[in-house]
C-alpha cells in the first residue's frame, strides 16, 4: 500500500473525531489543527474540493465552561455545543486561513438529510459553497439535536455529507488506524486489514460490540458509515488522525485501512434512500420476495409477512429477511394500518380489503434500492438487473 496517491481523488470528505481536536485539559489542539489545516492546503493545490465534517463542539465547550468529566443534561451538552462550536468554527476558519483557504459553517439537523426536499436545499447550499472555493466545516448542529432527531455520531453524518455530495472519498480520522479482524484493545492477536473490498456480515462481526462511552461512533459507526459511502461509489479510509500531518502520512505510506467502493453504486435519488439513518419501518418478506427483490422486480404485498413500526405512505422502511437480515430499502406506498392489512394478500384482493384501488406494489422498484448482501450468486445477479 506504500504507493497508494490521494491524488485522483476529486473531491475528498474528512471527519474528523472529537479527541483528534480537543484535549480535555487544555483544549483546542492548535498545532495539530495547523498540520491537518496544511494538509487540506495541499489537497486543494493539487485540485481536490475539501470537505470537513467536525467532531469537538461538545468536547470543546466542556472545557471552555470548566464541566469536568462528569455526566451531562441534554440540556447541559446542548449548551455545551454552543460555546463549542462558536470556537470550533472560528478556530477551523484561522486555521485553513493561514493556508489560503476560504471556508464557511454548515451545522445539520437529522430532518436535513434525511426529509427529501431538505437534502436538496443542503445539497445546493454546500454545492455552491464548494463552487466559492470555501471549505464546508460541517457538524451536527448540537444545539438544537435531542436524542430522538440527531444521527448522533459523525461517522454516519459524514458519509451522508459524502454521499450526498458525490464525493469519491472519505477519510475517517480516528484514534485507531484502521480496522481489525477483532477490536485490538481485546485481543493482542487481532489482524489489521489493509484493504475491504466489501462490507460482508463477517466484517461487521469485526467491529465487536458497541462502542466504548468514551466514543459516540466506534468501530460499528464507522462499518456503518461504510456501507453508506461505499454502496454509493465512495471510497473509505479509515486513518490515524494521532499525528501531525494525518493526510500527508496516508501518502507517506503509514498504514491505513481503505475500503472500496461498489463496482455498481446506487445513483441519485436512490442514493438518499439508501442512505437513510433511521427507517421509519420494517417489513418482513418471504424466500421468494427476497429473491424477487434481487433479481430487480417491486415488493408485492404478497410477500410481505410482518409489518412493524408506525410509518406514513412515502416513509423509507427496511426489508428484512425471514431470518431478520435487511436486505433493502424503499420508500413504502401504504401507511402502517394498511400496510397490515394488506400483506400476504394478492393484487386481486387488495381493492375489496382497502376500499379503493390502491397502486399494487408494497414498494415499487423505482423507490427501491438493494442494502444487503443475497448469498453471492444472486448478488451478483441482483447487481446486473
Ligand atoms: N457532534 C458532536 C460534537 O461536535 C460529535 C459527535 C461525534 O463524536 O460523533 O461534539
Amino acid at each position: 500500500m506504500t504507493s497508494f496517491s490521494l491524488r485522483k481523488y476529486r473531491r475528498i470528505t474528512i471527519k474528523i473525531g472529537s479527541a483528534l481536536l480537543v484535549d480535555r485539559a487544555r483544549g483546542l489542539k492548535r498545532d495539530w489543527l495547523d498540520s491537518l489545516a496544511a494538509d487540506i492546503g495541499e489537497l486543494a493545490d493539487n485540485g481536490a474540493e475539501v470537505l470537513v465534517v467536525s467532531s469537538g463542539a461538545i468536547a470543546l465547550g466542556r472545557t471552555i465552561l470548566g464541566l469536568g468529566r462528569r455526566a451531562l443534561k441534554l440540556e447541559e451538552s446542548q449548551a455545551a455545543a454552543a460555546v463549542g462550536q462558536i470556537a470550533l468554527a472560528g478556530a477551523w476558519s484561522d486555521a485553513l486561513a493561514g493556508n489560503g483557504l476560504k471556508s464557511g459553517q454548515i451545522l445539520l439537523t437529522l430532518g436535513d438529510t434525511e426529509e427529501r426536499r431538505r437534502y436538496l436545499n443542503a445539497r445546493a447550499t454546500i454545492s455552491t459553497l464548494v463552487k466559492m472555493k470555501a471549505v464546508p466545516v460541517i457538524n451536527e448542529n448540537d444545539t438544537v439535536a435531542t436524542s430522538e432527531i440527531r444521527y448522533g455520531d459523525n461517522d454516519r453524518l459524514a458519509a451522508r455529507v459524502a454521499t450526498m455530495m458525490g464525493a469519491d472519498l472519505l477519510i475517517l480520522l480516528s484514534d485507531i488506524d484502521g480496522l481489525y479482524s477483532a477490536p485490538p484493545a481485546r485481543d493482542p492477536n487481532a489482524e489489521f486489514l489493509p484493504v475491504v473490498e466489501r462490507i460482508t456480515p463477517e466484517i461487521e462481526a469485526m467491529a465487536g460490540a458497541a462502542a466504548s462511552e468514551l466514543s459516540r461512533g466506534g468501530m460499528r459507526t464507522k462499518l456503518d458509515a461504510g456501507k453508506i459511502a461505499t454502496g454509493a461509489g465512495t471510497a473509505m479510509i479509515i486513518a490515524a488522525g494521532t499525528r501531525l500531518s494525518p493526510i500527508l502520512a496516508i501518502e507517506r505510506g503509514e498504514r491505513f485501512t481503505l475500503f472500496r467502493p461498489s463496482a455498481h453504486p446506487v445513483k441519485g435519488y436512490k442514493t438518499w434512500i439508501a442512505g437513510q439513518l433511521e427507517p421509519a419501518g420494517r417489513l418482513t418478506v418471504d424466500d421468494g420476495a427476497v429473491r424477487a427483490l434481487m433479481s430487480g422486480k417491486s415488493l408485492l404485498p404478497a410477500g410481505v409477512k410482518l409489518v412493524s413500526g408506525n410509518f406514513a405512505r412515502g416513509d423509507t422502511v427496511a426489508i428484512l429477511s425471514p431470518e431478520g437480515r435487511e436486505v433493502a430499502r424503499g420508500l413504502v406506498a401504504y401507511d402502517a394500518a394498511d400496510a397490515v392489512r394488506v400483506a400476504g394478500l394478492k393484487t386481486a384482493e387488495i381493492e375489496t380489503v382497502l376500499g379503493y384501488e390502491a397502486r399494487s406494489a408494497m414498494i415499487h422498484r423505482d423507490d427501491l434500492v438493494i442494502t444487503g448482501h443475497a448469498p453471492e450468486k444472486e448478488a451478483d445477479h441482483a447487481e446486473s438487473a
